[in-house]
């Protein structure tokens, strides 16, 4: 089998190698964070900077495709892997996702709705985008914000200096609020090949701004769901996108029915695509494995009637001996050497037939 090399070593990268490891291929981890998870099961691993070249060369050299599990991985990095190895998505991917006004432009371009949108790079600007977009809305640093960080609301009586303090003062963007019914995501694959397969529309709930539980299939509409897989497809051939992606949206319910705007795309795979582990012939893991190794996608059918996957966030991963005595709780610890609140430690999933 084929040598993957993953960049990070948190637990996308422990159940990507995983899952490689199940159809023979090995992995080679690089990270520069020396007990992260990923660590206790690969094959071969490097801990060093994303920005040490001769690091970064040796390990693309050893292995015959290069992945990522998370989007922030600098554009230098990704120029040095590519003078060795394809690396899969492409480095374009990349920088499309890593920052919030080029990926929300990107979508709009495609004809797919994203919410209203203004560039802020300084206080006149965000005066000018409030204006224009009204509150409540949301201030959103363009690069490096997950888990709800490096974004403020823009409410009734909020200073927008204050705001943009509270951002850091970094180049952002302001997003009109838009009032959901629902947030869904889309897990899908494209293939070497173009072929595209996608799994059941999933349904979030966040708390604290961190994914809390995902449930397979959505309670949309069928006309709904074959939109929300239409504009994945849609992004996913214009980015010439190989590997798994899921692109996060909001449900709009009015009186005309339900409408789809685009909030963001992940270039890997997403935490709202864990219960496929359990819940479907094919988990995410493998079938990104299986995408950028060039094999043919797998099965996206699912098991059961509903799944529901649950995060284990902080100290709930204590609670992981109670979980296995529960009759068909499918537990997955991601082992973190810490738990710290806030921190996504495990996992557990639940088929309902
Ligand atoms: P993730 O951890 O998913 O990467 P993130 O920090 O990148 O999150 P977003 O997904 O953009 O941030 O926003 C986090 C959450 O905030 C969304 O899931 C949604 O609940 C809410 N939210 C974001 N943008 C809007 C908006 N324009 N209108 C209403 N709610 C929003
Ligand atoms: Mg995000
Ligand atoms: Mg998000």
């Amino acid at each position: 089998g084929a040598t993957i090399g993953i960049l990070g070593g948190g637990q996308l990268a422990r159940m990507l190698a995983a899952a490689g490891a199940r159809l023979g291929l090995k992995c080679h981890i690089f990270s520069p964070v020396a007990d992260d998870p990923a660590f206790d099961v690969c094959a071969a691993r490097t801990c060093a900077d994303f920005l040490d070249e001769a690091a970064l060369a040796a390990f693309a050299e050893s292995v015959d495709v290069v992945t990522y599990e998370f989007e922030n991985v600098p554009a230098r990095t990704a120029e040095v892997l590519e003078a060795h190895r394809p690396v899969r998505p492409n480095p374009k991917v990349l920088a499309l996702t890593q920052d919030r006004l080029i990926e929300k432009q990107f979508v709009r371009g495609l004809g797919v709705a994203t919410a209203d949108f203004a560039d802020v790079s300084d206080l006149d600007a965000l005066t000018r985008a409030v204006a224009q977009l009204g509150r409540p809305s949301i201030l959103k640093t363009r690069r490096f914000g997950y888990d709800g960080k490096g974004q403020t609301r823009i409410v009734d009586g909020v200073d927008l200096d204050d705001a943009f303090n509270a951002v850091g003062g970094a180049p952002s963007i302001l997003e009109g609020f838009v009032p959901f019914a629902k947030e869904v995501s889309v897990v899908a694959a494209r293939g070497l090949d173009g072929a595209f397969r996608a799994y059941d529309i999933c349904e979030n709930i966040h708390e604290h701004h961190i994914l809390a539980t995902t449930t397979a299939p959505a309670a949309i509409s069928d006309a709904t769901a074959r939109a929300a897989v239409e504009m994945t497809r849609r992004i996913a051939e214009a980015a010439d996108y190989v590997g798994v992606i899921a692109v996060e949206m909001f449900v709009v319910s009015d009186a005309e029915g339900e409408r789809l705007l685009v909030n963001e795309i992940a270039p890997r795979v997403h935490n709202s695509g864990h219960w496929t582990l359990d819940g479907a012939v094919t988990s995410q893991f493998e079938q990104h494995m299986r995408a950028i190794a060039g094999l043919p996608l797998g099965s996206t059918r699912r098991h059961g009637r509903q799944v529901v996957m649950r995060n284990l966030i902080g100290a709930d991963a204590d609670k992981w001996a109670q979980i296995l005595a529960q009759d068909g709780a499918c537990l997955h610890l991601y082992g973190k050497k810490e738990s710290r609140p806030g921190r996504k430690m495990g996992h557990v999933t639940e088929i309902l037939t």
